[in-house]
């Protein structure tokens, strides 16, 4: 069979214009060719179609943790495809490579989190879990405990319901269920907490979401949804406590608390999960993706609680709910291969080090005159630039410092991803010290650079 995919570059560009893009001004990407055209990884590199080794400074899009081109998952995608290419999990059917990942993740998720429902994206393990509480109240005759409380900075996802769930500024312009997601404040400090201590910026958080639920009534509230550290919201942590406390707060509520570890689980922030070990609470549900295939294969895990698995199985009906490819065979296969070279090379243990490493590196830039505040944790970072650092001035789109400085760096044989005013960086977890010091030479030229150009 002849599928050609070596193409050059042109002959790629030229296809492109059939392809729709992703979060991209499309109206921008037709008038110019500044399009990178990525044609091979490996490690922690990747290369373009005009040769440039480039660092993923971005591990994809923070999801190949354990790196590029590995030979074990690939292995393991192929030899599962011959041995079965697909079959669904719908009414009776299961699968072995869907059910030995199901009881992998229970076997690893924290405490009562014994029940997995697949599907292939982050939006939609969100989406199921909306949809599976709402399934879980209506079976306990409370069918009004709908609602969803997120928060200002969030990020779900794409699909209606997840964008809904996000913060505002990605949904300007669509409608949304509003009736259905109320947002709660943000907990970014250094924005938004002037005037007052950090503790004191927590209090006015929780106060903030006990006042929320008593203005809209615990009765109408299925669950409060919350990345560990907000991600594509700005890489925002949260301050110290304030995850156990809100996930308190819940519980007196009979809230449940989706913890939203798309980005977080698998690695990234030196555990598996980081809901329990780095921020010391155990939620009713995670949902995850990106690292638990580190992108090989689209797979996204909603895992709930014994509490929650155990009444949507009451007798009573159908669980109407259900994905093509949940748990596709070749899917499953590359997260059972991915947690077992996790586990074997024990990437979590090396993040904890290196991964303290990289976020050293990058606060050290932090002197920059532009550089208003370096965020993030361990292998997931951020830099938020500033037009004046004493009173946190913002750059103006206009001024597109996040992109130049994107351009910047990858010019320097870095990929780093632009975000507004910051600039993310979330690279694979199998980085080395050598690169880990090119990535902050690199960056340290590039903000040179363009903060003499402004
Ligand atoms: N949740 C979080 C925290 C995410 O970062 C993302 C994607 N970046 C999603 C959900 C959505 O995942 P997907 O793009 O796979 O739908």
């Amino acid at each position: 069979m002849n599928i050609k995919t070596n193409l050059t570059t042109d002959e790629v560009l030229t296809a492109d214009t059939h392809l729709i893009q992703s979060f991209a001004d499309l109206d921008l990407l037709k008038q110019n060719d500044a399009r990178t055209v990525i044609v091979g990884a490996e490690g922690a590199m990747v290369r373009d179609s005009e040769g440039n080794e480039l660092i993923d400074g971005i591990g994809g899009l923070w999801c190949v943790n354990v790196g590029h081109g590995r030979k074990e998952i690939i292995d393991a995608i192929t030899d599962q495809l011959t041995q079965l290419d697909f079959y669904s999990t719908f009414y009776n059917f299961t699968h072995p490579a869907a059910a030995a990942l199901a009881e992998k993740i229970a076997a690893l998720a924290p405490g009562h989190l014994n029940s997995v429902y697949f599907s292939n994206s982050g939006s939609v393990a969100n989406d199921s879990a909306v949809r599976i509480l709402h399934h879980y109240n209506n079976r306990l005759g409370r069918p009004k405990k709908k609602k969803i409380l997120s928060r200002i900075g969030a990020y779900h996802g794409s699909t209606h319901l997840a964008m809904a769930m996000t913060t505002p500024g990605y949904s300007e312009g669509w409608d949304t269920a509003d009736s259905l997601v109320h947002h709660l404040k943000s907990p970014h400090y250094w924005r938004e907490g002037d005037g007052m201590s950090e503790a004191e910026f927590c209090d006015t958080l929780i106060d903030d979401l006990k006042q929320t639920v008593e203005r809209l009534g615990a009765e109408n509230i299925a669950a409060f949804i919350a990345e560990p550290i907000q991600g594509a919201g700005g890489v925002v942590t949260a301050p110290d406590g304030y995850h156990a406390r809100m996930a308190a707060v819940c519980a007196d509520y009979d809230i449940k608390y989706i913890a939203d570890e798309v980005v977080t689980a698998f690695g990234r922030l030196g555990h598996f999960f980081a809901s329990q070990d780095v921020f010391g609470h155990t939620p009713d549900i995670i949902t995850t993706a990106k690292g638990l295939t580190s992108g090989y294969q689209p797979l996204s895990a909603t895992i709930v609680s014994d509490d929650i698995h155990e009444v949507i199985s009451r007798p009573g009906g159908m669980f109407l709910h259900g994905m093509t490819y949940s748990g596709h065979p070749a899917a499953a296969a590359a997260g059972l291969a991915n947690i077992a070279l996790l586990e074997q090379e024990k990437i979590p243990e090396h993040v904890r080090t290196t991964g303290k490493l990289f976020e050293k590196t990058l606060k050290g830039l932090g002197d920059n005159e532009i550089v208003g505040e370096v965020r993030g944790s361990h292998f997931m970072m951020g830099l938020e630039f500033v037009k004046d650092k004493s009173s946190k001035l913002a750059f103006t789109p206009e001024d597109a410092i996040g992109l130049k400085l994107a351009r910047a760096t990858q010019k320097r044989g870095l990929i780093a991803r632009p975000l507004g005013n910051i600039l993310i960086l979330s690279p694979t977890l199998i980085m080395s010290e050598a690169q880990i010091g090119k990535i902050g030479d690199i960056l340290q030229e590039s903000i040179e650079e363009v903060a003499a150009s402004l």
